[in-house]
């Protein structure tokens, strides 16, 4: 290669580490919070149409409706002092007393007499997030059975006193046992610690306020593309966030990057199309972009050849993991061949949650690319306001775009 062509080559580079910060920047710092629903979010995809259309992509909106959540302070008041609480997200408001009833079993929900109650869970019942009522996806038995007797026997308010719960909940600590806008049972969490110290005033009467609102509001998938042919290639990325946190490594590093993958591929002109999907509700409780997008594409799951999803990736200090799902011998080859030539990326073991999870339920092979150290950053990072900008290296994004570029290019 010339000196001329690697100055030029470099300078390229140079530019996608500046569009990266950039783009990190805006969304991360210059609008915070991109829960669906909200100002930020509605921000996100106006902002984020606007540069793909820039790039000669052929954009498109999937609009749904969602709802914003605001709260405000909640406390809670014992015969010996008040304290404040956490609001259950999207939680009803809330104000009055009630006799507290303690409750840490699933045996002992079934047989409680809940009715004017104010019902604090601890222990074992409360150790993990439910999934919401009406979550598509997945939804245990377990957690089914509690919403159903909770909705039965109606407590005039829920205390979750809870733990650490990384697999669903992120590093949250306390983290919120409801989650969910269709449940109507008002709701606050606290420590497990602290629900040990309340324990003591069962059967005495306490006082409930919560401060929460939901606001009706809208949404939207961006969906980008170029080519002409019936048969696609998805490479997707989901653009909200949780409520107070910046979301840089989730996932507006996934969004940036498939925003370099879009301009290096803005002169892109071949049969195959290539889909550009920015999903809109994967840490959200009703999933609603995602349903939206199935919705959208019903009959047409044949249409598409395969997906490639990235989330939380290009994390300072850390590869780039790629893992497949019912891929092809060709496709893992070729992967495997790839991999070796990039030093920060490397192969990485399944993960069952994200959105890839969506189309790799319809038998579309599959990508997931994320950090190495996912389940760390989900431990301790993600949905956390500590997840920002600072822990994202430009360099990974632009490496992981140029290997979804190559990707595409050679299929
Ligand atoms: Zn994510």
């Amino acid at each position: 290669m010339s000196i001329p062509l690697l100055n030029i080559l470099g300078e390229m580079k140079m530019q996608y580490y500046k569009s990266a910060e950039n783009y990190l920047d805006y969304l991360c710092n210059a609008i915070s919070n991109r829960h669906p629903g909200s100002v930020g979010n509605q921000q996100a995809t106006a902002w984020a149409a606007e540069i793909l259309g820039k790039f000669n992509w052929q954009v498109t909106s999937q609009p749904f409706p969602c709802i914003d959540w605001r709260n405000g302070d909640s406390f809670l008041k014992t015969p010996e002092s008040s304290f404040r609480v956490k609001t259950g997200p999207y939680s009803l408001p809330f104000a009055g007393k009630g006799e507290l009833i303690q409750i840490s079993k699933l045996k002992e929900l079934e047989e409680a007499q809940l009715d004017g109650k104010i019902l604090l869970l601890t222990g074992e019942i409360a150790a993990g997030q439910l999934f919401p009522k009406n979550f598509p996806f997945y939804n245990p038995d377990e957690h089914k059975k509690i919403y159903q007797i909770l909705d039965e026997k109606k407590p005039l308010v829920i205390i979750a006193a809870t733990g650490k719960n990384p697999e669903v909940a992120g590093s949250l600590y306390p983290f919120p046992m409801f989650e969910d806008g269709d449940f109507d049972i008002p709701n606050v969490y606290l420590k497990d610690t602290e629900g040990q110290k309340l324990k003591k005033f069962a059967e005495q009467k306490i006082e409930v306020v919560i401060d929460s609102e939901r606001i009706p509001s809208e949404g939207e998938n961006i969906i980008a593309s170029k080519g002409n042919s019936r048969k696609k290639i998805v490479l997707t990325a989901h653009i909200d966030t949780k409520k107070n946190t910046p979301g840089a490594l989730d996932n507006a590093s996934g969004i940036v990057t498939l925003l370099l993958a879009a301009e290096m591929l803005k002169d892109y002109d071949s049969d195959r199309q290539i889909e550009i999907a920015l999903l809109n509700g994967e840490d959200y409780y009703q999933a609603s972009g995602e349903l939206q997008y199935i919705a959208d594409l019903q009959g047409k799951w044949d249409e598409i050849d395969l997906c490639i999803n990235i989330d939380a990736a290009g994390n300072v200090g850390h590869k780039i993991a790629i893992s497949e799902y019912s891929c092809s011998d060709r496709i893992k080859a070729r992967i495997n061949k790839m991999v070796k030539q990039k030093p920060d990326l490397i192969l990485g073991d399944p993960w069952y949650m994200g959105d890839h999870m969506i189309f790799v339920q319809q038998n579309v092979p599959s990508l997931a690319i994320c950090s190495e150290n996912m389940l760390d950053l989900c431990r301790d990072i993600t949905h956390t306001p500590a997840d920002d900008v600072s822990l994202v290296d430009s360099k990974l994004l632009v490496e992981t775009a140029e290997f979804m570029v190559d990707f595409v290019n050679t299929m």
